[in-house]
């Protein structure tokens, strides 16, 4: 089966690393007009529409500013005359003590309900109208296994906002149904990129596999594809789901 995505419309933020970057190439192979959103790496971002200029538009934004999300969908449905599918990829995951008389901990789980939680319901909220126009829509959350399963006491506010991201999704999708508007989460186990490499660092490489069924750590290219076909619309009546895909690290 080929699919082809000429006729999509698609928003992907953080497209210039890690899973993002996996989930641009399957995009532009298909024929999507792709938006690649960065925040800092516009080097990538360039590098990757090289490849396929006329299907691209590069936008840059700082989810972390309150109203840059809602800016960045506005830019992108300027420059294509509208949306099909956004892709809320860009995440962070700061590792903090669990200790509110710590410094940084109020600000930490502040940016990270922003970056992670609000900045998606902001993107999400302001495609809406976009989708009405076109008769419809889809959104693919990038959650985590951590919303289910919890993560380690240092990572609980990036567990609680991806938590956050699944209830959100679902509301998305029980709430605009009936306007042809769709979500979707995707929720990965541990993948080898950079926010991942830090947790490496943090608790060794033999910790994240004790966890797994598989052999092998998962890597972006794993969880790209299941991302491609949710946007395909070949999953559409699956709305409101969560697919996990963790190398069997939880299974519930
Ligand atoms: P990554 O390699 O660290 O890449 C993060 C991406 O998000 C980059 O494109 C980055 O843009 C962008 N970004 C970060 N902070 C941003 C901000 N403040 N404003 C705008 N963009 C920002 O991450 P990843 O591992 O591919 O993760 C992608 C998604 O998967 C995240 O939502 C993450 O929570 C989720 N996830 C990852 C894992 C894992 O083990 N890796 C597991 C479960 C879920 P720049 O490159 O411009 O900085």
């Amino acid at each position: 089966m080929k699919i082809d995505l000429q006729n999509q419309r698609i928003l992907l933020t953080g497209a210039t690393r890690g899973i993002g970057e996996a989930i641009a190439a399957l995009l532009l192979n298909a024929g999507a007009s792709v938006g690649l959103h960065y925040r800092s790496s516009e080097a990538k971002a360039q590098s990757i529409a090289a490849a396929a200029p006329d299907q691209c538009s590069i936008h840059q934004a700082d989810l972390g500013d309150p109203g840059a999300a809602a800016d960045l969908v506005k830019a992108f449905c300027e420059r294509w005359g509208g949306i099909d599918c956004l892709i809320n990829n860009a995440g962070i995951a700061i590792s903090q003590n669990p200790n509110p008389a710590d410094h940084d901990w109020h600000q930490t789980w502040l940016t990270t309900l922003q970056v992670n939680l609000k900045a998606v319901a902001e993107a999400t909220e302001t495609a809406i109208p976009f989708f009405r126009e076109a008769g419809g829509g889809r959104v693919i959350h990038i959650a985590s296994r951590a919303a289910f399963r919890g993560d380690t006491p240092k990572y609980a506010a990036y567990a609680a906002s991806k938590g956050g991201m699944v209830a959100y999704s679902r509301t998305v999708a029980r709430g605009y149904g009936k306007e042809g508007i769709k979500s979707f989460v995707v929720a990965p186990g541990f993948t080898r990129t950079d926010m991942a490499n830090q947790f490496i660092e943090e608790y060794g490489e033999e910790f994240v596999k004790d966890d797994l069924s598989l052999s092998t750590i998962t890597e972006p290219a794993d969880i790209a594809p299941t991302v491609f076909f949710l946007a395909s619309g070949m999953m559409d009546h699956a709305t409101g789901c969560t697919i996990d895909i963790n190398a069997g690290s939880y299974l519930r």
